[in-house]
């Protein structure tokens, strides 16, 4: 029954699979549009040999594993190929083209030389010469029925029309045509030139220069062609016995001499070391060519020997294609999990079947955030494409939808914080979730580092490497827990560390001594600070100081409605919405009494009228303050909050003008009346030292 279950599962699979690749390979041949990349397409016509090799009762001789190429589009006369036109099989890696040399020596009886040849990552081609002229250009096709694109042919420079009268010698019958085949691409240089065009033209862009090429070779108008500046390089023959040479290393030559481009890069190795390392110096060279290549193309250079191994339904036995490690797979979305970060973001993770890309086996992929997950369209259960390129980050660039499950559902981000169970939020703008609880283990360490910092708590002494072991043995998960320290537990912290002698290292009587006290004097920081070090986010010490002057206390804050924080001058609704939600949790609630608990006032002192050192003083504010980015209101503010009046134009009455950016005619009118001028970074003096300008020397 469970049999039954997995077969009839395998054959939905292998249709689904033989559908999706049919799709893909008439966007790729006809339409030259492919919609995924060719690793991709390679990776699921690997998964759909594999199956077929498994429940062979599913074999179908048209099966795409079983053929060549694409469909014939209409436009074109089709062309019947005298001799068949092959694909190539693939060696993934260096283990298949390893394999492929050991069939080959088995055979043989020892290892027999090859050619080894940049495998031109563009469009298969045959060239009919009659009589040493060129009578016929025809793409591959489907392998025996080709386009015919004579016309087309004849504009791409490098083709030579006539055959050059050197080779002419190596041909045994004179009369009989000869037909020649090799790849017809398009360079990176006009690829790109070709893509910036159609981006002005407002066109749609070429996947890559193999569809470019690919494409301007089936253009109904040769003129199109003509412009599109392709190039050839040759190295086959349709039949081999019209020429003199015996061997795929002489054919080249031969082809050299009758005119043709032939890729310079080729090697005849006699062993097996040399091919490895050829294709090694390929993967090397590749960026630094300047057309495409997708690996190397290894060839058993005797055609007697060719002849002795033929070809199976699609493929030449006597030649393997290494290709490069791909830098896309195909492989299962078994789960999305969350991870907590250290500023309390929520990031799904892609847990994939482990596949090997670019060289390295990829398990896992960042996701970033749910907006991301919903943009891919990805859902647990889906088989999708994973990207590694070289040393590259992977990314998951997203399912391949017909093969998606019926049973599946679109993937939600979870309310509640994985690692500490409290609610998440997001705030107003923002792409990601956060945990915003005090307690969060995957929050604390920041939190406790970021409490006891010099512009919040202050704490001397306390630095990353006492907090992390506090948290590690268990000491101090929130900032409360900082203030039930004893000396004695500080003293016999466990620094994790030994001594010459083996004994672990304890943080030590002189230093808890310290930090005791460090801690006693960090519960009389104003109000503001203390808000600050929570670590609100997009609460720095500016907006802290901004927020306590509207709202002194804490009762009086957490009373504060999101409204009525984003009517704090210099308070956006972003702002509110983070400290709202902070206030409202009940961990941080419970943090937070736990403080008042320790003797933490939680209320700013008001500031006594005595201490408004700018009482009696008149400003007048004028251009931008670019450098604080205050609007003047905000600005006007602040300097009452310490006493000033503010006043909207310049008089003899005006103490100071305070001039940002662009100041205007009030400026002049100061200059004009001898009202003295302030910059904004000495406003800004002011402000933080809370002392008037004559105090301050200006
Ligand atoms: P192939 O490109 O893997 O290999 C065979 C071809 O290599 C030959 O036909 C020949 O044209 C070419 N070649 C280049 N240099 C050569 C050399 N020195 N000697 C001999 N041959 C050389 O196989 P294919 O059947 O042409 O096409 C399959 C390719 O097309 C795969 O890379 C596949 O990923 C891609 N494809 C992609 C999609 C997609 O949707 N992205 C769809 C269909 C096919």
């Amino acid at each position: 029954m469970a049999d039954e279950t997995q077969q009839n599962n395998a054959h939905e699979r292998i249709q689904k699979l033989r559908d999706e690749i049919e799709h893909h390979s008439y966007l790729y041949y006809v339409k030259d549009a492919p919609e995924i990349s060719d690793a991709a397409f390679d990776s699921l016509l690997r998964d759909l040999d594999a199956l077929e090799k498994k429940y062979l009762q599913f074999l179908d001789p048209s099966s795409p594993t079983q053929r060549v190429g694409g469909a014939v589009a209409t436009q074109f006369t089709p062309v019947q190929h005298a001799v068949r036109m092959y694909s190539l099989d693939n060696a993934l890696d260096t283990d298949e083209l390893e394999a492929w040399m050991d069939r080959m020596e088995s055979h043989f009886g020892r290892f027999v030389p090859v050619v080894c040849e940049l495998k031109i990552d563009g469009s298969s081609i045959a060239l009919t010469y009659d009589n040493g002229s060129l009578v016929m250009a025809a793409t591959r096709g489907d392998g025996t029925t080709g386009e015919d694109v004579t016309v087309n042919v004849r504009t791409v420079r490098d083709v030579p029309l006539q055959l050059a009268s050197a080779g002419k010698g190596s041909i045994v019958n004179l009369d009989a045509p000869v037909e020649v085949r090799g790849e017809i691409y398009m360079s990176k240089a006009s690829f790109e030139k070709l893509n910036r065009q159609a981006a002005k033209e407002g066109k749609p862009a070429f996947a890559n220069p193999r569809n470019a090429a690919a494409g301007s070779l089936r253009q109904k108008d040769y003129h199109v062609t003509a412009e599109r500046d392709l190039s050839t390089f040759i190295y086959a023959i349709a039949d081999e016995a019209n020429i003199t040479a015996t061997s795929q290393w002489e054919l080249l030559a031969w082809l050299r001499e009758c005119g043709f481009h032939v890729n310079p890069d080729v090697v005849r190795c006699e062993k097996r070391s040399e091919v490895l390392d050829f294709c090694k110096h390929c993967l090397e060279m590749r960026d630094s060519l300047p057309y495409e290549i997708d690996g190397v193309v290894v060839k058993i250079d005797s055609f007697a020997q060719q002849r002795e191994l033929g070809f199976t339904s699609r493929a030449p036995r006597w030649a393997i294609a290494y290709k490069f490690p791909p830098e896309e797979k195909t492989t299962l979305l078994r789960d999305i999990t969350v991870q907590v970060g250290r500023t309390g973001a929520l990031t799904p993770v892609a847990e994939l079947d482990p596949v090997r890309v670019a060289g390295s086996v990829v398990a896992r992929a960042t996701l970033h955030n749910s907006d991301e997950v919903a943009r891919k369209n990805l859902r647990i259960g889906d088989t999708v494409v994973v990207r590694k390129a070289g040393d590259v980050i992977p990314e998951v660039l997203g399912p391949i939808l017909s093969l998606r499950p019926e049973d599946s559902v679109p993937w939600q981000m979870p309310m509640s914080c994985p690692s500490c169970g409290s609610l998440v939020v997001r705030e107003e703008g923002e792409a990601v979730y956060r945990c915003v609880s005090l307690d969060c283990p995957a929050l604390a360490k920041e939190r406790l580092i970021h409490w006891a910092s010099r512009n919040a708590l202050d704490i001397e002494g306390m630095g990353e490497e006492i907090v992390t072991r506090l948290l590690a043995t268990g000491k101090v998960a929130d900032v409360a827990d900082y203030y039930k320290l004893t000396e004695a537990d500080l003293a016999n912290l466990d620094m994790n560390r030994v001594n010459r002698e083996g004994e672990p290292i304890l943080l030590g009587e002189v230093v808890a001594k310290k930090l005791m006290v460090a801690l006693d004097e960090s519960k009389t920081r104003s109000f503001a600070r203390v808000l600050f070090g929570l670590g609100i986010r997009h609460v720095g010490k500016t907006t802290a100081e901004l927020i306590v002057h509207a709202y002194p206390s804490l009762e009086a804050l957490s009373k504060a409605s999101v409204e009525e924080l984003s009517a704090i001058p210099g308070v956006g609704l972003v702002i509110a919405e983070s400290v709202h939600s902070f206030l409202a949790n009940e961990t941080n609630q419970a943090v937070l009494a736990r403080l008042k608990d320790e003797g933490f006032a939680l209320v700013e002192e008001i500031v006594e009228v005595g201490e408004q050192p700018l009482e009696g003083l008149t400003f007048v504010l004028t251009g931008s303050l670019v450098e604080s980015g205050m609007t003047r209101d905000e600005a006007g503010e602040r300097l009452k909050a310490l006493g000033a009046k503010v006043s909207g134009s310049v008089s003899k009455k005006t103490s100071y003008v305070i001039c940002g950016q662009d100041a205007g005619s009030k400026r002049t009118k100061a200059e004009t009346l001898g009202v003295p001028i302030l910059t904004e970074r000495q406003f800004l003096r002011i402000l933080d030292e809370k002392q008037a300008p004559a105090e301050l020397g200006m």
